[in-house]
């Protein structure tokens, strides 16, 4: 039955356990080799996305590198292999823009697509809210072409490149404006 549908499939690859050109996408997630039986599910990875605030703004950066290089970003990344998100989202700060953060509070949660190297990731992304320990020492790295503190009054959602980040965002936005409104506050 697997090896039927797959004949229908017009992207055969090697299989990596047995060699055979009979590898192919069976169902959403999963892939198998018609020749040997091996399955591979191509599972969501976990992500994390930061949402730095200090003195009424956030942490805000511009990719450098693809996929959606020179669009804005929020810092985070991939979680890795027996970590947990808070440990992930707290390394990835410190290893993109040598800044200590503290005082996490999940936000809410994006699936994204993340093409790269011909292949696209699936991710769900968790925001976290955060506060930096300090100011001083940032600097951003590798992916990061610059950062700055955007005001979050005037920040707009549309200006990121990613989907889960302008979702994110604007939930963020959603949450957080209204306790900065005056207009909107009990007398
Ligand atoms: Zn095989």
């Amino acid at each position: 039955m697997r090896r039927s549908f797959m004949a229908a499939e017009t992207d055969l690859l090697c299989c990596p356990v047995c060699g055979i050109r009979s590898f192919a996408r069976i169902e959403e997630k999963q892939w198998g080799c018609g020749g040997c039986g091996f399955l591979y599910y191509h599972n969501t990875a976990s992500a994390v996305v930061a949402v730095v605030e200090h003195e009424g703004k956030i942490l805000v950066t511009e990719r450098k590198k693809k996929p959606a290089a020179g669009t804005l970003d929020l810092p985070g990344g991939f979680v890795d292999n027996r970590e947990t998100l808070e440990a992930a989202l707290v390394r990835e700060i410190r290893e993109e823009l040598n800044l200590e953060v503290t005082d996490l509070k999940y936000l809410c949660s994006f699936p994204n697509a993340y093409p790269f190297g011909g292949i696209r990731y699936w991710t769900v992304d968790a925001f976290f809210t955060c506060r930096p320990r300090s100011v001083d020492g940032i600097r951003g790295r590798d992916e990061i072409a610059r950062w700055f503190w955007a005001d979050i009054r005037t920040m707009n959602p549309d200006d990121f490149g990613f989907e889960s980040i302008r979702r994110g965002l604007a939930f963020y936005l959603r949450t957080i404006r209204p306790r900065n409104n005056p207009e909107k506050e009990d007398p």
